[in-house]
């Protein structure tokens, strides 16, 4: 079976190029009836912090990526990571380094000299143990071929080679007895029995060192695929000017899991035409042959209206949900079980209008506020003293009907309008202007029924005088 990982470092924060990757490795183990698997590579203690850990937990369940095992902690794993370089250590494929930090930083200057990058020189490949003094510290290095080339067969990338003697013989276990990161990699994704292994195009050079390790060890090495990184939308590499960059960011500017995930996948894997696909429209389609190679530019744009095209498909009580969770951070906004039914009754006319949930609960805050209102601008332009006084006329029309349904305010408004010779539009925009402090929402009738009578004649009546 196809087994896939995704193995974030808890930074702190979950990058959307992360997250790509694991959604990538997701539908790939999905779409193959494979299996994907969680690994955090936490060997960075300080870093570490539980904090950081929840980050990612959060945010691929937020994602709807969830592993099918229990997280593997490679912190967890050190002993075994020990175990595998002494193994190499006793079969002549590893050897001991006594070299000195002088050493080491004298072979980087004399490198630098001569315009290479830094390499370590192979001083204690051939040389014999017993000419370090004695008790000395040591750190195991990989003995890395020196002549020929290597060549990964990347499911992306395609053919990649690089000449052996690029690579220099690597530490495997530091002098303290921990083992690297290269090392760490290759004997978790290995005895987690990771067949694919699908990461950004950052690790291509590592995917040649940690090669050096299967092969020494005899163990078959897992498919490549490595994915181009995202760029911002002027080519350059992603950073902070260009915008969010991280999932929680995401999440609390109003974006929802599924546009996300959903744009995500589109940047940089294309099935023709198709733009909105669902979960399972995703696992059926996705493959990783249809990976560009070329780096992906992020285009806010694009996820905006992605979003915008979930949110109108969302369920109206998730969205009601929501919308109530963010009026308990807004100012002078009722969270009480009046102020929800009036959201969720406006719902069906709210989504429509809003590109994200901030758009949403901003535009839905007047139903959970208390008269007077306060009004923008061009509420306070549409209620002239002519306007306010054809309100308070027509608010006596309104406490009139029996039954407030949007037909029968809808009927009220415009025979209202007919008989003063007005356009509908005249009537109900000092309307709107009056119930809602602003010179937008839902249908008028929609609005004033989602209020109810009492509420709506309060309103009117607040801005009579
Ligand atoms: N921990 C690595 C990172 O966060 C990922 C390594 C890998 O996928 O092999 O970049």
């Amino acid at each position: 079976t196809i087994r896939t990982r995704f193995a974030p470092s808890p930074t702190g924060l979950l990058h959307i190029g992360n997250a790509r990757a694991a959604l990538f490795n997701f539908l790939f183990a999905r779409h193959h009836g494979g299996e994907f698997l969680l690994r955090i590579e936490d060997t960075d203690r300080e870093r570490s912090t539980q904090q950081a850990v929840d980050v990612i937990f959060d945010g691929l369940a937020w994602m709807g990526i969830e592993p099918d095992e229990e997280p593997v902690f490679q912190s967890s794993r050190e002993a075994r990571h020990r175990e595998v370089a002494l193994d190499l250590l006793e079969k002549g494929l590893a050897y001991k380094c006594y070299c000195t930090p002088e050493e080491l930083h004298q072979m980087r200057e004399d490198a630098k000299a001569k315009g290479l990058p830094p390499r370590y020189n192979g001083m204690w490949r051939d040389r014999d143990p017993s000419e370090a003094p004695a008790g000395a510290p040591f750190a195991v290095r990989i003995k890395a071929p020196r002549e020929g080339e290597a060549t990964i067969n990347d499911l992306v990338q395609g053919e990649v080679r690089v000449a052996n003697a690029e690579l220099d013989d690597m530490i495997i276990l530091r002098s303290d007895g921990t083992p690297t990161y290269q090392h760490a990699v290759v004997v978790d994704d290995h005895d987690m029995a990771i067949t694919h292994v699908i990461r950004g195009d950052d690790h291509l050079t590592n995917t040649f060192r940690q090669a050096m390790i299967y092969r020494a060890m005899g163990w078959d090495l897992p498919r490549f695929g490595h994915l181009p990184l995202i760029h911002g939308p002027d080519g350059a590499k992603l950073s902070k000017r260009h915008g969010a960059q991280s999932v929680v960011e995401f999440r609390e500017m109003g974006y929802l899991p599924e546009a996300l995930c959903n744009y995500l996948l589109r940047l940089g894997w294309g099935h023709g035409d198709a733009e909105i696909l669902s979960r399972e429209e995703q696992i059926k389609l996705f493959d990783i042959d249809g990976v560009g190679r070329s780096p992906s530019r992020m285009d806010y744009a694009k996820l905006l209206h992605i979003n915008a095209v979930w949110l109108r498909q969302a369920d109206d009580e998730r969205l009601t949900n929501d919308v109530m969770e963010r009026f308990k951070k807004m100012d002078g906004v009722s969270v009480d079980e009046t102020t929800r039914a009036r959201v969720a009754a406006l719902m069906p006319g709210l989504k429509e209008r809003a590109r994200t949930l901030v758009e949403l609960a901003e535009s839905a805050a007047f139903l959970g506020r208390q008269v007077p209102l306060t009004f923008n601008d061009k509420a306070q332009k549409l209620l002239t003293p002519e306007a306010r006084t054809m309100l308070g006329e027509l608010a006596r029309d309104l406490a009139a009907v029996p039954d407030f349904t949007p037909e029968a305010i809808d009927t009220t408004l415009r025979t209202f309008a007919e008989k003063h010779e007005l356009k509908l539009g005249k009537v109900a925009q000092p309307v709107r202007a009056a119930v809602t402090g602003s010179n937008t929402s839902p249908g008028i009738d929609a609005t004033l029924q989602a209020l109810g009578k009492d509420e709506t004649l309060a309103r009117l009546g607040a801005v009579l005088h």
